[in-house]
């Protein structure tokens, strides 16, 4: 279902977060710690879909298990996948899906995913500012460049309607 796409990313505790994406139809929602620069890689994978590449894949670490999103541009559209990897030690890094879990597909607007996860991490941003967001995270510092990155490929490319989006 387009339209009805919900994304939220909270700092639940110290080097912990809790990501929730809901289309309206079916959610996924998991958590994992500060190993990785999540935030970072979720905001440049968004970038991504405004260049040449049909396709996007990036991990989350959820020692032992990988949650993996594979994102494919089709046309104006890309499809989502959440798969999930028993160990990702083996799976990590991996161009291949075989072996994972299915746990949640939709397929949306590049325009409307990318205004929810970019409109995500600018609520962390409010929330917490750029100190409170490291002492959190700990290992990885707010993540300004990507977010900018993607506000500028969202306003330039998309056309969105968002109030925020048309200035
Ligand atoms: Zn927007």
């Amino acid at each position: 279902m387009a339209g009805n796409l919900q994304f939220s990313w909270a700092l639940s505790g110290p080097g912990w977060v809790t990501y929730r994406i809901t289309d309206g139809a079916s959610e996924h929602e998991t958590y994992f710690g500060y190993c990785t620069d999540a935030l970072a890689d979720l905001l440049y994978a968004m970038t991504g879909l405004y260049g040449d590449s049909s396709c996007e894949r990036f991990s989350f670490d959820r020692e032992p298990m990988e949650t993996r999103w594979l994102l494919r541009r089709q046309g104006a559209d890309v499809a989502i996948d959440v798969f999930e990897f028993p160990d990702g030690a083996v799976s990590w890094g991996s161009p291949d899906e075989t072996g994972g879990t299915l746990l949640w597909r939709s397929t949306q607007p590049r325009g409307v995913l990318c205004h929810a996860v970019k409109e995500a991490a600018e609520a962390v941003l409010l929330e917490h500012g750029e100190d409170g967001y490291l002492e959190k995270w700990m290992l990885h510092p707010f993540p300004m460049a990507a977010l900018q990155d993607l506000r500028r490929l969202h306003r330039r490319n998309d056309d969105c309607r968002h109030e925020q989006c048309l200035t």
